[in-house]
Parts: structure tokens; sequence; C-alpha cells
């Protein structure tokens, strides 16, 4: 049986007089003269619990007297509505149990105001998350991934689940976590993309798949982790045109949904969310580069990765989401499709955000032979890709996906200032606990 009736939301002035059972978390205690309050959070907000000495029953009191902070509480009694109470009501107790009292101090306060170290709040993240502003944005990233699901859903495309544990390298490089299997070597795989584009030599059609990647990149950004989840899908027959619009109607819907069925979450948060109109503006990388000859001091020659500084001067200029297409060949993986006519670029593109990537995609190279060629000019060894290679001999129709980053789009969505805080538990080099 579920020890509540009602979740403090629930509760409006109108239901004055209904008898109701919550159960949630001891915020804060206070004893007045005549009166004391007991303030239960549950997960949707508040309730005011008001104790009045002269007519509540003695051993309630007693009992709301020695609650700890924090400690976890189920209180039954009748709603009472009460202007001069947060949301307008009160619940005048009948019955007060304490189910599993907190102990002091408390490794972090969850009712402070003034924000405390990020360490801090990491090292006691199940504390951390009690903090009704916390608590939104995984509520939110829960709403994220429901609406895109639905997208892929209502797009016809099969939900799979790919391997983690590894022979091979996605893309060669040295950003791979080894481990011990067995009496071999494997590795964390970095990127669900060789099996996604069997699954389409496989006939498959249409994929998606929601699942961690693992990288073992030593750096120490705000917005970089070794572990992340990422958003893939591989469409079969489709064109990169085809991957784009289908990736900005996902993110302008997830937009769309977040706004219209997490307004108290956003009202939590202070958020007034502008949904991103569609069509994002597509920028080829040579435009880039010609925009950004508008920035002082910089140098960059057509085939140099866009680096860091001049990713912030194009948001900043373009201040809204674009994608950035039509990229160098030698800057982008061997799996993207060379233009026929100039094969010099290549039908990748990435989806920016003002602030930082969000995805990468690209309409795939399908080709067998061009597939091995491709691989053999980024100087990797095709028969280390054998197994995936294989799939692209027997029919292996054209395709084209991409991958976004789950928690890049929630805390550029919710103006986070660090991917830390759009994870629940993450994992960076110094990070491996909780
Ligand atoms: P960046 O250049 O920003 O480091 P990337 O180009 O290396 O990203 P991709 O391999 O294109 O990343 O991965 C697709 C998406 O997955 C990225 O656009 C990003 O949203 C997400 N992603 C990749 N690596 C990380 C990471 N280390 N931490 C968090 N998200 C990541
Ligand atoms: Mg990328």
């Amino acid at each position: 049986m579920i020890l509540r009736t009602h979740y403090s939301g629930d509760i409006t002035p109108e239901k004055a007089g209904i008898e109701v059972t919550l159960a949630g978390w001891a915020h804060e205690i206070r004893d007045l003269g005549g009166i004391a309050f007991l303030v239960l959070r549950d997960r949707e907000g508040f309730a005011q619990i008001t104790l009045l000495k002269k007519r509540v029953d003695p051993k309630v009191l007693e009992t709301v007297r020695s609650i700890s902070r924090e400690s976890v509480v189920q209180v039954r009694g009748t709603v009472k509505a009460e202007p001069k109470a947060p949301r307008g009501f009160e619940v005048l107790p009948s019955d007060v149990k304490i189910l599993s009292a907190a102990e002091a101090p408390l490794p972090l306060d969850p009712t402070e105001k003034v924000d405390c170290e990020l360490d801090t709040r990491l090292d006691a993240r199940f504390m951390d998350i009690r903090r009704p502003c916390i608590l939104a944005g995984f509520e939110i990233e829960s709403a994220v991934l429901r609406s895109l699901r639905e997208c892929f859903y209502k797009n016809g495309i099969t939900e799979v689940f790919t391997p983690k544990i590894v022979a091979a390298a996605t893309e060669g490089g040295t950003d791979l976590f080894p481990i011990s299997y067995f009496e071999r070597e494997a590795f964390l795989n970095q990127s669900p993309q060789l099996y996604k584009q069997m699954l389409m030599g496989a006939g498959m059609d249409k994929v998606f798949e929601i699942g961690p990647i693992f990288r073992a990149e030593e750096h120490d950004t705000r917005r970089h982790l070794n572990e992340a989840i990422s958003i893939d899908v591989e469409i079969s027959f489709a064109d990169d045109k085809d991957v784009m619009e289908l990736l900005e109607g996902a993110v302008s819907g997830a937009y769309k949904y977040v706004s219209e069925n997490c307004t108290r979450q956003l009202g939590v948060l202070g958020l007034d969310l502008q949904v991103p109109k569609v069509p994002f503006r597509r920028i080829t990388y040579t435009e880039a580069l010609e925009l950004a000859k508008g920035r002082p001091g910089v140098e960059m020659k057509w085939g140099d990765d866009l680096d860091r500084e001049t990713e912030k001067f194009l948001g900043e200029t373009i201040g809204e989401h674009y994608f950035l297409t039509d990229w160098p060949s030698s800057i982008k993986p061997y799996y993207t499709l060379p233009y026929e006519d100039k094969p010099e670029v290549c039908r990748g593109f990435d989806l920016m955000h003002p602030r930082m990537e969000l995805a990468s995609g690209a309409q795939r190279v399908h080709d067998y032979k061009l597939l091995v060629e491709r691989i053999k000019e980024k100087c990797l060894d095709p028969a280390g890709f054998e197994f995936y290679l294989k799939a692209f001999r027997y029919g292996m129709p054209s395709h084209s996906g991409w991958g976004l980053g789950l928690s890049r789009l929630v805390m550029t969505m919710l103006n986070l200032e660090n991917i830390r805080d759009a994870v629940i538990f993450p994992r960076d080099r110094r990070r491996l606990v909780p």
C-alpha cells in the first residue's frame, strides 16, 4: 500500500475539509509561541502542516518537536484554506509519524538559498537532488527523453540496443577505456556508430538508440564528460538533408513538449522557455570561415577544424540554433560521404547551439570500396574493421544519421553552466564516486 494519498501539489484551498495523507521530508520545523509549523516537502513542492498547540493532540506535537530536519515523515490531516499560508492552504494534522530519522549535521542544506560548491553538491548528490531546482532539471530531462522517443515512434523508427563492450575503436584513436575481458583486452564503446550502420545492412531501415558512450578524453571542460548519454539515429535511403530535418524537428519538439508539460518545473527554475523555430539556419563550413574572419586576431585556413573560440564567436554572431554543413572531408570521420563532384567536401553536419555543439551527423559512405579507401586515407587499417565492412559487401542501402548529446541538449535548454549539473552522477577524470 502506498503510504500517501496525495502529493503536496494535488492540494488546493478548494480541497478544504478533505482528509489527506502526505509523505515526504521535514523541510523545516518552526516552534513558535502558541503554534508550530512543519513544512513537508515532496516531489511536487511543499505543504504547511500547522499545529495549534491548544487544539492539537499533545502526542502529535511531541512527535513534531522531535523531528530532525530532512527526516522522512508521514502526515495525516485535514486540509484547511488559509490565505496566509503558501499556496493558500494548510494541513491540520491528526497523526504524524517519523518513518526514517535524518542524522545531523546534514552533508548539505537543501533549504539553502545560496549555491554551494559543485563538488560538495556532487559528493552528496542524493541530498542535492532534494533541492526543488535540481530535481526540476532532471524531471525536465525525462520529459525531453519522452518527447524524443515519441518523435521517433511517430516516424516509425525502431529502438535498439548495441553492445557497450567492444573489441575495436569506432574511429581509431586513443580515447578508449580498455577493460579486461576474460583473457583479452576489450574497450568501452565510444559510439554506436558502426553498429547502427550495420543494422542498415540488416534491413532494420530506421533505428534509434539512447545509451551511454564512453570517451577517455582527458579534457576538463564544462561540456565534456567521460561517460555521456547519446541519442543516436540512423535511417536507410535517407540523405543528410532528410536527417537534419528529423533532428531539428526532434529538438524543437522537445522544447515545445517541455514548455507545455513542465510548467511547474520551469516555474521552479524561473525559466521562460522559447521554442526554437524550424527550419534552423544552415551555414556551410566555408561560410562559417568567412564569418569568423570578423573575429580579430585569428587566421584560419580552409580545412582547419573550428576551434572553441571560433565556435563561440559564431554562436554569438548567429544567436540561435544552426547547422554547420559541408565540412572538409579531411576533418570528418571516414564514414562521412564526400560529395561526388567535389570530394574534398563531405555531407557531414553539426547541430550547434550558440553555446556549443549538440549533435554531429552525416550521410554515410555505403559503397564498400569507397569505405575501405576512406579508412585507409585516415591511416587506419581496414582489417580492424572487418566485422563492420562485411555488412557493406552484401547489399547496403544508402543511409544517414546523427548522434545527439542528451546532457548538452538539456544544459543548453535550461541554461546550466556546467554539464555536470545536467547529469545525476557525472563521470569525469577526477570523479568516479558516487
Ligand atoms: P566536441 O567536438 O564538442 O568534443 P565531438 O564532435 O567529439 O564533440 P561527437 O563524436 O560528434 O562529439 O558526438 C556526438 C555528440 O555527442 C556531440 O555533439 C555531443 O553532444 C555528445 N558528446 C560527445 N562527446 C561528449 C562528451 N565527452 N561529453 C558529453 N557529450 C558528448
Ligand atoms: Mg561532433
